[in-house]
């Protein structure tokens, strides 16, 4: 037997249509910021009960709804926003279709509360199904829209009893309302339960993107922000937001994306950015974004889903090719600009100058010059789907840290970065003695970086009230000059002989492959390889993190911060030590060990005055050793070199001439401090972090090789010629001629 076919309730096809608007109260909720932005308000409150299923009221001071459209506000189709068809292709309000009222009152009760600026008295009407249920009434009110809505689904069972948690509404509606927050700044936004007196996300209307980055998620993220923006008019997109960094990391990406100001997402673009990513954070480790993009109305079509949740636009892949390259453009800006430095080490703005580009032009692989023809031979695949040596590679442990005891020196880092990174390091013998280490600022300042000003923003000192501080320097950059203390200018004739004698060697060539190569991965901790145009390089990183720090601390001589021991060091326990290591070349002939190291701490302490104000290596009265200077962020030299450091101190270094004396006290201090073999910083287990934002990636010395020291090689190292000949830096491969190889075969 047929059934008959009979013409639905109007009421249930409204309430089944409802359904697909209003899948939870956090749609409801964004739905009616949506209409509070819509009317150029500048204030936006919500309150909530029972996680929006009892009962929610949105507040806001904007236009409001004139009297003689409060009848029909409810009614399905009914807008003050589009007229025609047409229209839809040029609309710029989040709403258009006028459903969203209506929906919302086809299952809850809802009431509005409006006044408009020209009306006497405010009007407040109540409605059901669409319909409103009384004429409106006149009532006292500011100006500006109050929705509630209470009971919502309480006439859909199966709705209701889906959304049983009211935590977990609560929680998407504190998502949605901070999202649009940090997207409309310049608008106070604030969320909270009905009964509370504290917001539980609260903006404020003359905060910043980032201030409101920070408010929400926290200093963590806001402080690895990196800034950024493209356009293209062929494409008739725009493209800007806020991403963090290489330093930063988490376990769940957190991805606000908004296409023309409606918070969407978009499967395609977290995938394109991400895959951007992962050739720079930790496995399995994410991101935070936040981007605008703004296309062209016509191209976009936001009405393929009722919630207008999925939006399509036209070129997609193309757009997101662009917004993939400049994303992995401003994180290898990044990675090579982020001032892990104290200051800018080399001297003089030409010494990047023609002559590298000539030469490199002449070389004849990949030309820059845009009309000279690039064969495809020539090219190199530098995508950011490249991957790094690492992901060809069996996880094992690593040989080198078998049997060495387990660590327990916890690492504090350098701020700011290293802050919330909590490192393993692993040490024999002084891991007792020593245990790192908290930064601190003596005499510092940077002045404005004048080498690489593009590349080299905003100075960053570890600073006792960096928290303060560094804020100012993340957002405002032009802060740098006025919040940071004065530099001490170093006249002394040996040092600036020193600086010069640096310059000099330099190797241009080496210079511009090392500033612009693509890190290839990790051979040991004393060999990396890097790409360079079509050429691979060997490079040993043992000798040039050893030039980097004799170089840093020649050219910002005077100037460092310190790295304080959280311990003193005694100086006699560690000469002891050194001369008990048969390296130390002790024979019974130089005289009992014990009076050695009794020597040798007197003698450090009569110098102690010299060596903190130059080097920031302090000595205490008792003969310990209390801090080392900060050379660069996220580094703690290999402290098991510590001993055979002082010792070497004590012995090797020239006291008598001045320019020798710094000359061999800072040789010492490269060597202590260049990364050896024996420098193995253990993963940290990631697993017992707190919350996501607070937990940054794990550390290892892999991550210390590619993002701390090859990053310092981009900016910070004046490579010497004799790298190119004596096998510290060594071409293993160049494309071309592989090419030719393979065309015999
Ligand atoms: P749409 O936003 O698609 O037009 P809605 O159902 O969301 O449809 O809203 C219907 C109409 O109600 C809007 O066009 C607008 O005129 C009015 N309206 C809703 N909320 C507000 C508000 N907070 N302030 C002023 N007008 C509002
Ligand atoms: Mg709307």
């Amino acid at each position: 037997m047929a059934g008959v076919i009979r013409r639905l309730d109007e009421a249930v096809v409204n309430r089944i249509a409802a359904g697909e608007v209003i899948q939870r109260p956090a749609n409801a909720i964004k739905e009616m910021i949506e209409n509070c932005l819509d009317a150029k308000s500048t204030s936006i409150q919500v309150v909530v009960k029972e996680g929006g299923l009892k009962f929610i009221q949105v507040q806001d001071n904007g236009c409001g709804i004139r009297k003689e459209d409060l009848d029909i506000v409810c009614e399905r189709f009914t807008t003050s926003k589009l007229q025609k068809f047409e229209d839809l292709a040029s609309i710029s309000t989040y709403g258009f279709r006028g459903e969203a009222l209506a929906s919302i009152s086809h299952v809850a009760h809802v009431t509005v509360t409006t006044k408009t600026a020209d009306a006497k008295c405010a009007f407040r009407a109540t409605y059901s199904d669409g319909k409103i249920k009384a004429p409106p009434k006149p009532c006292a009110g500011n100006q500006g829209t109050q929705i509630t809505v209470e009971d919502l689904f309480y006439n859909v069972n199966t709705r209701r009893k889906a959304l049983k948690n009211p935590n977990e509404e609560y929680a998407k509606i504190l998502e949605v309302v901070s999202r649009y927050a940090i997207h409309n700044s310049g608008i106070s936004f604030s969320v909270k339960k009905q009964g509370d007196t504290m917001s539980d996300v609260r903006t404020l209307s003359n905060a910043s993107t980032v201030d409101n980055i920070r408010a929400i998620f926290g200093n963590a993220v806001s402080r690895e922000l990196i800034e950024v923006g493209c356009e293209d008019a062929n494409l008739a997109f725009k493209m800007k937001g806020y991403i963090t960094n290489a330093n930063y990391s988490v376990k769940k990406c957190i991805f606000l994306l908004f296409i023309n100001h409606r918070l969407v997402e978009s499967a395609a673009m977290r995938k394109a950015i991400e895959t951007v990513y992962a050739a720079y954070l930790p496995k399995s480790t994410h991101p935070f974004l936040y981007l605008s993009l703004e296309i062209a109305p016509q191209n976009v079509d936001v009405n393929v889903h009722p919630t207008k949740h999925e939006v399509h636009f036209l070129h997609e892949d193309s757009i997101l090719e662009r917004v993939q390259q400049h994303v992995e453009s401003k994180l290898l800006g990044s990675n090579s600009s982020r001032m892990y430095f104290t200051q800018t080490l080399l001297p003089g703005a030409d010494c990047f100058s023609n002559e590298v580009v000539k030469s490199a032009a002449n070389s004849s692989v990949v030309t820059k010059g845009s009309s000279d023809k690039v064969y495809a031979h020539q090219m190199v695949r530098t995508d950011s789907r490249e991957q790094k040596l690492d992901a060809f590679l069996q996880p094992v442990n690593n040989p080198l840290s078998a049997g060495t005891t387990e660590v327990t020196a916890e690492v504090e880092a350098g701020p700011p970065k290293g802050a919330e990174r909590p490192q393993d390091a692993e040490m024999e013998e002084v891991s007792d003695l020593v245990e790192m280490v908290d930064v601190q600022e003596d005499a510092v300042q940077p002045e404005s970086g004048h080498l690489f000003p593009e590349t080299v923003p905003s100075r960053k000192r570890p600073r006792e009230d960096m928290d303060v501080e560094l804020e100012k320097d993340d957002t405002r950059q032009d802060m740098t000059a006025a919040c940071t203390p004065r530099r001490r200018i170093i006249n002394l004739t040996s040092v600036l002989t020193l600086q010069e004698e640096i310059s000099s060697q330099a190797h241009a060539k080496l210079q511009e492959m090392l500033h612009e190569h693509s890190f290839v991965g990790c051979v040991s901790p004393q060999w990396a390889l890097a790409q360079y145009q079509t050429k691979l390089y060997l490079l040993n990183t043992t000798k040039l993190s050893q030039e980097l720090f004799y170089q840093i601390l020649i050219y910002d001589f005077a100037n460092f911060g310190v790295l304080r021991l959280s311990e003193p060091a005694p100086l006699y326990e560690l000469s002891m030590l050194a001369l008990e290591d048969p390296g130390s070349g002790w024979t019974e002939e130089d005289g009992p060990k014990e009076g050695l190291a009794e020597y040798i701490v007197e003698f450090l302490k009569k110098k102690s005055e010299m060596l903190k104000d130059y080097f920031s290596l302090e000595i205490d009265e008792e003969g310990n050793l209390t801090g080392l200077p900060l050379l660069i962020d996220n580094y703690v030299p290999p402290l098991e070199g510590l001993p055979m450091f002082v010792l070497r101190l004590a012995t090797e270094v020239n006291w008598d001439e001045e320019k020798e004396c710094f000359e061999s006290l800072s040789k010492e201090l490269a060597m202590f401090y260049s990364i050896r073999k024996q420098y193995i910083i253990e993963e940290t287990n990631p697993t017992n972090s707190q919350s996501e934002e607070s937990e940054s990636g794990s550390t290892t010395w892999k991550w210390t090789v590619e993002h701390v020291l090859y990053k310092a090689f981009r900016t910070h190292l004046l490579p010497p010629k004799h790298f190119a000949e004596d096998g510290n830096i060594l071409q293993l491969a160049n494309l071309p001629d592989l090419y030719k190889v393979f065309e015999r075969c």
